[in-house]
């Protein structure tokens, strides 16, 4: 072959690169951009200590969007940083005699490195750490003006406690009746906290969840349960021979008819007062504290529905007939309103209960072709149907019949259209330290009253001690926590509560637009400028915290003025897990692989390519050695391909080929430039459409093989062979730039080798010629009246009809044409139509 390549050295040329990058600024973006603008945003790192192959995957991910969509000629603000408050960190501390802020500094000093080392194109100008008081002073002005608008209110209530993280927890927190972080069994607790109210944008929230064409439909659809909107009737049951009644909300007013039985839960105030005086009340007593006992802990539905009769009645609105009242164990007071009017012929689980306790069942709707009957039904009917046994509303269809009975009941007034949603307002008070001080002062004259805007930020003093149990040493430190009231100026105690750290990752994406701003959180111009992101990356586990979160905060933050966005994430893509051996990567498996030895191992690039070619986005990953090992041979293998010819290659005017390749190209180079055109077009669809990275890679690997077979079965072009070099170069800059979003280091390289000065990561994306992927194609000039107006790709020997078909289907040649007949064609055949028209 006569030239011979240099090794492919992966450490030092990462290095190199990385290198150049930093001097050269080269990802920076304006905050104002001009043109076109694409924002590509992963979820930010708990700073928890390294990078691990879930943020790996997740920011190879991003950084693949970021790269091509730079290469496409969009201005991409593409920026990382540190969701840096919260326990893990406190834990830490105390186990190790640290500070906090100490080992959370360090290790953003450390995994901001191992991001480096991965090539990832930041711009580091933007990085935010959510516990510098610059970020979370801006956080604590947003909480004082939600307060102004009460959208931040104070009530003691019941809340979520670990014991373990000695904290409260907001409901979405909470799974399956365990800590979302320590798994912990979570109990309640009644004491006082701070909540968020989401519930006032329950229904935007849920109205935007129709319009997020770009999320995943699960999210939505998780989201849209979570929010758990129910139409239904308010209606009022008098308690017979008491002065009570009890409230229900039904969302089926249409089998109102039904009611055979009424259920309260243990909790509902009436439950131990109706039996009181009744010879049921000591069963009652011993029914509800055994629930309370039970039920400690638990927000799930019991295995095993059990009730117990209250010695009393209601009376039904409309029947005036006698319906008994139960306390029962799956009626849950959080809920509606604590007690439910039971339909067992059409609710399965009123049919259950009835059925166990000998309870009449009434059919009030029938479906249509069955007939059914209280005797013979062996499950409730929740389907619809015709009402029957319902005075004047026989015979209505129960659709109609809910607005009919409900507009009665409006009517008599006992009772209401009333809409129902199972979210609940985001308690957002914690327990512990290391999180942002909430700006409020408790006064015994005043109230509570927000700490003055000009005194922010409220810093959260680091000269603490951390005492082994985990409670908050701000309770104790009085140099924070006594203060002059902020109103009368008396003492007062200032709160001590932090700010739930999802708070922090709210609003952190519109930090990113304007990260340096000193004199206010956001500036409205540039923040609009980007939002929403138009790109969104992370895990599924925050479908309903994080990410319904942060879509409720930026409505806030709008309705404050700060933004104008509705929502913050245009499209959200939500990246598989990674396994090794089956099962999520985790320590206590022992099956973990730390990025940073593969990086020194094999270089990031391999990495990288692995990690994109060994599934789609979407689905899990299983790590495998030889899966690794395979991308790095082939990088070595693209490497060689440019290395080992560098003196040809670099021989060739790319300018003067084009032209001279387009006549009589030996068949087997032709070959080879189709299958480059092919390549760049199936690697450009694969990347727009769905981001499936593997296929694509898996393409340009294709076409690398078929280069280097093409080499070693001809003794590649002979020297001074233009015509041959110029195909095989084509081939290989399509190689090199189609790779450069996935392993942008090695290509940067193999560009230089090649001659180029302009840095790789920023030319143009390549254009496949359409005439040359499918050489079955042929382009067709269109004139409209002699004047060219547009180009149709047909096939070849199309015929006049087929021509003529293609080229109306163009703007603008429909534009010239309109309202004009079509008085004549001409049609030279692969060459050229013109219609005229008068
Ligand atoms: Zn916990
Ligand atoms: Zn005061």
């Amino acid at each position: 072959m006569g030239e011979m390549g240099s090794s492919y050295d992966f450490k030092k040329i990462e290095e190199k690169w990385q290198k150049i990058w930093e001097s050269e600024l080269a990802f920076q973006v304006e905050d104002l951009p001009d043109g076109l603008e694409y924002y590509v945003l992963e979820m930010f790192p708990y700073p928890s200590g390294r990078i691990h192959m879930g943020h790996v995957r997740n920011y190879s991910i991003g950084d693949v969007v970021a790269r091509y969509k730079r290469m496409q000629g969009y201005k991409v603000l593409h920026p990382m940083g540190w969701d840096a408050f919260g326990l893990p960190a406190e834990n830490a501390a105390i186990k190790h005699g640290t500070h906090p802020a100490k080992w959370t500094y360090e290790n953003i000093d450390y995994m901001r490195n191992q991001l480096k080392q991965l090539g990832f194109s930041y711009d580091w100008r933007r990085e935010i750490a959510t516990c510098d008081p610059e970020y979370y002073g801006w956080e604590q002005l947003f909480f004082i003006q939600m307060f102004e608008k009460g959208l931040a209110y104070r009530k003691t209530t019941k809340v979520n406690w670990c014991e373990s993280c000695q904290t409260v927890l907001a409901n979405e927190q909470v799974e399956d009746g365990c800590c979302w972080r320590c798994d912990n069994q979570v109990v309640e607790k009644e004491m006082p906290g701070w909540f968020f109210k989401i519930t006032e944008y329950a229904d935007e929230l849920l109205e935007w969840c129709d319009k997020l064409k770009g999320w995943p439909e699960k999210v939505l659809t998780m989201q849209r349960h979570w929010i758990g909107k129910s139409q239904g009737a308010e209606v009022a049951f008098p308690v017979d021979g008491m002065d009570e009644t009890i409230l229900i909300f039904t969302t089926r007013p249409d089998t109102l008819f039904g009611v055979t039985f009424m259920s309260l839960s243990p909790e509902h105030p009436l439950a131990l007062k109706l039996a009181e005086g009744t010879s049921h009340e000591e069963e009652v007593k011993k029914f509800v504290e055994e629930w309370k006992r039970s039920a400690v802990g638990s927000v799930q539905e019991p295995q095993e529905k059990k009730g117990v009769f209250t010695g009393r009645y209601a009376e039904h609105p409309l029947t005036k007939e006698k319906v008994p009242i139960y306390v029962a164990n799956f009626v849950l007071m959080e809920y509606g309103t604590g007690a439910v009017m039971a339909v067992p012929a059409h609710d399965q689980r009123d049919f259950e209960f009835a059925k166990k306790y000998g309870i009449p069942i009434k059919v009030v709707i029938q479906p249509e072709g069955k007939e059914l009957s209280p005797e013979t039904m062996e499950q409730a009917w929740e389907g619809p149907g015709i009402l029957v046994n319902s005075d004047g509303f026989d015979g209505l269809d129960n659709e109609e019949a809910k607005k009919a009975i409900v507009g009665h009941l409006e009517e008599k007034g006992i009772g209401k259209a009333k809409v129902t949603y199972r979210l609940r307002d985001w308690g957002i008070s914690r327990q512990r330290y290391w999180g942002a001080p909430i700006p409020m002062v408790h006064c015994q004259k005043c109230g509570t009253v927000p700490v003055k805007k000009e005194d922010l930020p409220v810093v959260l003093p680091t000269d603490v001690n951390l005492g082994p149990e985990g409670r908050s040493p701000l309770h104790e430190l009085e140099s924070f926590y006594s203060v002059p009231c902020p109103s009368c100026g008396a003492g007062a105690r200032r709160e001590t509560d932090t700010m739930d750290t999802f708070v922090e990752s709210s609003w952190y994406f519109a930090r990113y637009t304007c990260p340096n701003e000193t004199s206010q959180p956001l500036d409205k111009e540039k923040v609009d400028a980007w939002l929403p992101v138009d790109q969104y990356i992370g895990g599924i586990e925050h479908a309903i915290l994080h990410l319904l979160y942060a879509r409720f905060f930026t409505k806030v933050l709008r309705d404050l003025g700060w933004l104008s966005a509705d929502e913050p994430f245009e499209n959200l893509l939500t990246q598989g897990m990674v396994l090794k051996d089956g099962s999520k990567m985790s320590k206590s498996k022992g099956n973990v692989v730390d990025p940073s030895s593969m990086i020194e191992r094999y270089g990031a690039d391999t990495v990288r390519l692995f990690i994109l070619f060994a599934a789609p986005p979407e689905r899990d990953l299983e790590w495998s050695d030889q899966g690794v090992e395979g991308a790095h041979r082939f990088l070595h293998r693209v490497w060689r391909l440019v290395s080992d010819h560098l003196e040809s290659l670099g021989s060739v005017d790319m300018a003067k080929g084009a032209s001279e390749a387009a006549r009589n190209l030996p068949e087997p180079l032709k070959l080879i430039r189709q299958k480059t055109h092919q390549t760049i077009q199936k690697v450009t669809d694969d990347i727009d459409k769905r981001f499936h990275f593997n296929t694509a890679i898996s393409a340009v690997m294709e076409l690398t093989n078929e280069v280097m077979a093409y080499i070693g079965k001809q003794g590649a072009p002979a020297k001074g062979d233009l015509q041959g070099w110029f195909v095989i170069r084509e081939a290989c800059e399509a190689i090199i730039k189609l790779l450069n979003p996935m392993v942008p280091h090695i290509t940067e390289e193999l560009w230089q080798m090649l001659g180029n000065e302009q840095r790789l990561c920023t030319i143009s994306w390549p254009k496949a010629d359409a005439t040359i992927a499918r050489p079955d194609v042929v382009e067709i000039i269109v004139q409209v009246n002699g004047k060219l107006r547009a180009k149709v790709s047909v096939p070849q020997n199309a015929t006049e009809e087929e021509v003529k078909e293609a080229a109306l289907q163009e703007p603008k040649v429909q534009k010239h044409i309109e309202g004009k007949a079509i008085r004549k064609i001409i049609h030279v055949p692969n060459r050229l139509l013109n219609i005229v028209a008068r």
